[in-house]
């Protein structure tokens, strides 16, 4: 289950996250917990949480694909590295949209993580207009041959995450149907094991992102193509968080 804080979040809001997250000895043994937080919050949180709460680990947001140089502004691989980050999130629709990023840009992040052993968070997903148009599999196809499939035989995906976010659902309060949500994440599991192998796509966890929470986490959850969750709004309480993490099985 991960979080995605977004551009909110300072060391203070930090620690009272971290004091007051809470699994269950049985659940923390099973379940993965990652939280994707601001650059600046990842050193902070890797000492402080480290010690504190260490069944969460933690992800960036972003990275630049170059290992270094005159990029004024950006963050490597191996800054993340330094910091303790184990994953990374990259091709949020956000981005997509306010930073004109394309899938090829992607799929440049996606290789330079792997390469530097940090999990590539890779998401995908329509908008309304699209949805609306019937065009859904064709977008999300489109976004997943060109940012993923796109480096298979040179890389091993195996061990990548999948977040499936319809752009419509995300921070709207307008979920998905657990049905809409399933279609969409089997069909790209079936393209996985179409363009890349089985063995790839049953390994690669894909997740549903867009307005989860504690009320709808268990029904999306019981979903055999959901692997677990990109959270934005509800990653930022501590309780709320909790509790879709320890979603029912
Ligand atoms: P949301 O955001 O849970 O607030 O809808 C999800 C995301 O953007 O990753």
């Amino acid at each position: 289950m991960a979080g995605n804080w977004k551009m909110n979040g300072t060391k203070s809001t930090a620690k009272e996250f971290i004091d007051n997250f809470s699994l269950s000895a049985e659940l923390a043994e099973k379940r993965q917990v990652v939280i994707c937080m601001p650059f600046t919050l990842l050193p902070f949180w890797s000492e402080y949480g480290g010690e504190k709460n260490p069944v969460i680990e933690i992800g960036a947001e972003n990275v630049y694909p170059e290992p270094k140089g005159a990029y004024t502004g950006e963050i490597s691989v191996d800054m993340l590295k330094d910091t303790g980050a184990a994953y990374c999130i990259i091709g949020h629709s956000e981005r997509r949209e306010y930073f004109s990023e394309s899938d090829e840009f992607v799929n440049r992040k996606m290789n330079a993580l792997l390469d530097g052993g940090i999990v590539p968070i890779v998401c995908v997903g329509e908008t309304l207009e699209e949805r609306e148009k019937g065009i859904t599999q064709q977008v999300v196809g489109k976004q997943i041959a060109q940012s993923v499939i796109a480096s298979a035989g040179e890389k091993d995906l195996s061990g990548i995450v999948v977040a499936y976010e319809p752009i419509w659902a995300i921070g709207t309060g307008k979920t998905a149907t657990s049905e809409q949500a399933e279609e969409v994440c089997a069909f790209i599991r079936s393209e996985l094991d179409r363009c890349i192998s089985t063995a790839a796509a049953d390994s690669i966890r894909i997740l549903y992102g867009g307005s989860m929470k504690p009320a709808n986490v268990d029904e999306l959850m019981s979903k055999p193509n959901i692997d677990g969750g990109l959270v934005g709004g509800a990653s930022l309480n501590a309780a709320d968080f909790s509790r879709i993490a320890a979603f029912e099985e």
